[in-house]
């Protein structure tokens, strides 16, 4: 299932890390979080090097709808109302300064990624009070909001809530641009940071700074991010045919519908489940949804994706934890790693180079837990059954597994996940996530085993999809 970034893109390759090197900056992760980084901070004039464990942009990135935006839902009555005014403000200033950045990098390196402006608007189905208040929220907070009551849409709204000057990109072709002018090493995990050293399997870098970009941070202490961030996945279909809009569109409720165009054609998405928890038909639903939209559309392409949410709605950018000044992290986007990575780049470019930025104590990943969220709460009960269900005796049994489903059992003493393909054959896999011990469930739609807890991934064979964990699973003898 690729993305329409990934169809018939070719991304050039880069040799792995071999023996040990030094730089002045490693960033560690190669999407759009640590490229932005990586190339602020050696325009700052540090030396950068970028480690990658799989590919340039083969993570998150690749599988995202591209919408560079400082409206970010309804974030900002929210901020006002959970933090304060001058929240809601930085933040407002932090991303719409990336926005710009954005388009200052592009048009100055000259890069051809169908960057494109647009207005992004949110909308409402039913009831307008929210946008309101967002409305009065954006303003308040330096934004230039406006309030509209009918959208390109095919459907009717109840109004929209829209900034103008916003934009939208091809993000893989961005990224091929700006990985071109920086030293990177592929196919090279970071397996331990210690005292400024970076290992991997063949070689170190040993740096004074060291910011990890790895999506879900992949060290569990210091920082804990695990006990504040669970991942979220949602679905995404482009479509042919569809009538043409300009702007950039999400539903206020969570789950609805997004769109955005794109040389075009019309990218929709829709849904919201916690990873490990798919209830299944997510690419109907979104068929179904779209079908009702644009009954004469085509789709040339669906796909999946997941991204970190923070319990209070802001991305941790700043010192991995309390103590490490010079280890920091740049995670937890929202859905919204677009800007938020710029904000990330900006900032700790800033923090590197000593220089102030009003919006480090807002993004800190030390700010003080706010009372109002449940996500820790949540995040870490779930954490916790994950753990419990461990010891929990298998319902399943193998036989009653059909081609195409999956179901758990009970293998030498341990919870294993059985998938049958096709053929008939039968793949297993322990069940027992390699990042915290959390047991996966099985996720429908894209044929996964996926952990509840922290949200890594893992196909069917138990090869490693998406982090935090960075292991295969052990898998159990396929049986065909
Ligand atoms: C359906 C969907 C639609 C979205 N649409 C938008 C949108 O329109 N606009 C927007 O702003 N945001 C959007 N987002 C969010 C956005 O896609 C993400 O926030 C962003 O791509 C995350 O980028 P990243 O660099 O942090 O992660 P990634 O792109 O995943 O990059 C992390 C990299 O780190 C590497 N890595 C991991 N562990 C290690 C290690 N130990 N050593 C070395 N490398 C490692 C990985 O291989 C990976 O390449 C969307 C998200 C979803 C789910």
């Amino acid at each position: 299932m690729q993305s329409i970034w990934e169809k018939g893109f070719d991304m050039p390759g880069r040799d792995a890390l071999r023996g040990d090197i030094e730089a002045d900056v490693l960033v560690v992760g190669a999407g759009i979080a640590g490229v932005n980084c990586a190339y602020r901070m050696q325009r700052a004039g540090l030396k950068v090097v970028v480690l990658e464990a799989e590919r340039v942009g083969t993570g998150a990135t690749s599988r995202t709808t591209g919408k560079i935006t400082a409206q970010h839902g309804l974030i900002y009555d929210l901020l006002t109302r959970s933090f304060d005014a001058r929240t809601a403000e930085i933040y407002a200033r932090a991303n719409q300064n990336a926005v710009e950045e954005y388009a200052e990098i592009i048009s100055r390196e000259k890069i051809d990624c169908d960057f494109a402006r647009a207005d992004n608007f949110v909308f409402a189905r039913e009831g307008g009070e929210l946008l309101e208040a967002e409305f009065e929220a954006m303003r308040a907070a330096g934004l230039d909001a406006k309030l509209v009551e009918k959208t390109e849409l095919p459907f009717p709204v109840a109004g929209a809530v829209g900034l103008s000057g916003q934009a939208h990109f091809h993000p893989l072709k961005y990224l091929r641009a700006l990985a071109e002018k920086l030293e990177i090493y592929e196919h090279s995990r970071v397996r331990t940071i210690e005292d400024g050293v970076a290992r991997t399997d063949a070689g170190s870098v040993r740096a004074r700074d060291i910011v990890v970009a790895t999506h879900f941070p992949f060290i569990n202490a210091p920082g804990y991010y695990f006990l504040r961030m669970h991942q979220e996945r949602s679905a995404v279909m482009t479509l042919e045919g569809a009538s043409e809009i300009r702007g950039m569109y999400i539903d206020e409720a969570d789950g609805g519908l997004s769109f955005r165009p794109q040389r075009g054609a019309l990218l929709v998405g829709s849904g919201s489940w916690r990873t490990g928890k798919n209830p299944g038909n997510q690419f109907s639903e979104l068929r179904r949804k779209a079908k009702e939209c644009y009954p004469d559309a085509r789709e040339i392409c669906a796909w999946t994706s997941q991204d970190c949410m923070p319990q209070d709605h802001i991305p941790y950018i700043g010192k991995y934890g309390g103590s490490t000044e010079h280890l920091f992290v740049a995670t937890g986007f929202g859905k919204w790693g677009m800007s938020s990575s710029m904000v990330a780049a900006m900032l700790l470019t800033d923090r590197i180079m000593g220089v102030s930025n009003e919006a480090a104590d807002v993004f800190s990943p030390q700010r003080s837990p706010v009372h109002g969220f449940d996500g820790l709460a949540d995040d870490v009960k779930e954490t916790v059954k994950g753990f419990a269900k461990y010891i929990m005796p298998p319902k399943d049994m193998l036989e009653d597994i059909r081609p195409g489903e999956a179901g758990t059992v009970e293998y030498e003493g341990q919870k294993l996940g059985a998938y049958r393909d096709e053929r008939g054959g039968i793949h297993l896999v322990s069940l027992s996530c390699p990042h915290l011990g959390c047991i996966l469930g099985w996720n429908p739609d894209d044929l996964s085993w996926d952990c509840p807890c922290h949200g890594s991934r893992f196909d069917i064979d138990g090869t490693l999809l998406d982090g935090p964990a960075q292991r295969n699973l052990p898998d159990g003898e396929d049986e065909t």
